[in-house]
């Protein structure tokens, strides 16, 4: 075993204490939060009262001024728990960043100590029936009426969606048919008239995450809604792309060792043949890759996080991190269902939900394919 690094005896106690909120207060309520395809709204303020949203925003916000590493460990122990209800941290490591860096004073001091307790819910409204990858492509547009913007369009997949208080969205308040200079974020208010929210999505996996598609018809928010100036947008969201796919890759590490903790712990208690399967040459080969290649991809992505934390992670490193990690889960997962046999396939086994939950890791915060380009574009 190669032991980690990264974490702090501060940083193991908090992952302590964490482990312990999701016991009692996630993994109890994960079936049921799946037919509901959301979280108990409960869950978030219950979460804020403990301190677990936020943490990177500082103490005057509501935060606690905790370095990205705290952000990693409620990655790992959601992923851990496969608990992918609570879309945690792109509320406090996605949405709230965004509002810290970009929002006025008063947008910070109304906002974020709200988003800290959990009694607002924020969502990123990026990708849109007609484009994802090709974000330049959006067609949502924020144009001019005097002091106001009058926002149209359609945002999908939106995870916090259904539950959001706020969404920052991504519109062309310049030219439409423009590109990435036109473009700006523009934070909308749920209770603005003309924003409608549609129920959650029905997804293969990540049940109980609120996902869904909302529309803006003559939404009418303030300019001064427009966070970090007109025109902004690309910049903003590049800034903080590597982290935001390196926290990706953070659950993907964390969801192949699950699964592999799962296939070996399978392994050794079903027997066939008249011995435990874990006896047979393909079962142990099986799982001595699978153990090998979640460490290779534990070791980088720790050197990753560290890189990050010294603000060095290139993004062209993130894109690898992201594109590597998630399909070494989405093999994991495969091979673990494949050590369960039929009952991998059941929904009561975590591997059967591992093995939904797992494939849009490949697909979300950039496709593999897109990675690939990024990548390449450095050689
Ligand atoms: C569960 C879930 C949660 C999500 N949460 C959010 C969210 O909170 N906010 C948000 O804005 N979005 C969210 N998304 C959207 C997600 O980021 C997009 O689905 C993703 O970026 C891909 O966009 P697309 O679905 O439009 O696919 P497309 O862009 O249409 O891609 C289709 C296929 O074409 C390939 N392709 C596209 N361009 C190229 C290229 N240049 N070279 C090679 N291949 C290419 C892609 O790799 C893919 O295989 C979420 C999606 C899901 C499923």
């Amino acid at each position: 075993m190669i032991p980690r690094t990264l974490y702090s005896d501060e940083h193991l106690m908090f992952q302590e204490s964490f482990r312990r909120f999701i016991e009692k207060e996630v993994t109890p309520h994960h079936d049921r939060w799946e037919a509901e395809q959301q979280v108990d709204r409960e869950l978030w303020t219950k979460a804020g009262e403990q301190g677990f949203l936020c943490t990177s925003m500082p103490e005057k916000y509501g935060g606690a001024d905790a370095d990205r590493f705290i952000s990693a460990i409620i990655i790992e122990e959601l992923a851990r728990a496969g608990a992918t209800g609570p879309g945690f941290n792109l509320h406090s490591d996605i949405v709230a960043p965004y509002v810290f860096n970009y929002g006025s004073e008063a947008q910070k001091a109304e906002i974020l100590p709200k988003m800290a307790r959990g009694e607002m819910i924020g969502a990123i409204a990026m990708t849109e029936p007609g484009t994802g990858s090709d974000l330049q492509k959006v067609a949502t547009t924020a144009i001019a009426d005097g002091d106001d913007l009058i926002i149209n369009g359609s945002k999908i997949f939106i995870t916090n969606g259904y539950m959001c208080d706020f969404v920052i969205v991504v519109a062309k308040t310049g030219d439409v048919k423009g590109g990435a200079d036109q473009m700006s974020l523009v934070l909308v208010e749920a209770d603005r008239d003309g924003f409608a929210k549609e129920k959650p999505l029905k997804k293969v996996g990540m049940k109980a995450q609120d996902t869904c598609l909302m529309h803006f018809s003559d939404v009418r928010v303030p300019k001064s809604n427009i966070l970090g100036g007109e025109g902004q947008a690309f910049m903003m969201l590049m800034t903080e792309l590597a982290w935001e796919r390196l926290m990706i890759a953070i659950g993907c590490v964390a969801g192949a060792e699950m699964a592999y903790a799962e296939a070996l712990r399978y392994a050794n208690e079903r027997e066939a043949f008249g011995r435990p399967i874990a006896k047979f040459q393909n079962t142990k080969f099986k799982l001595a890759e699978m153990k090998t290649e979640t460490t290779i991809a534990r070791v980088f992505v720790d050197r990753c996080m560290q890189l990050e934390a010294e603000k060095k992670l290139s993004v062209e490193e993130a894109a690898m991190a992201k594109y590597w990690t998630s399909e070494l889960l989405c093999n994991v997962v495969d091979e673990a269902v494949q050590i369960h046999g039929g009952y991998g396939y059941m929904w009561e086994y975590p591997i059967a939900r591992a093995y939904a939950d797992a494939r849009v890791n490949r697909v979300y915060g950039g496709t593999t394919e897109i990675m690939k380009e990024i990548i390449s574009r450095s050689l």
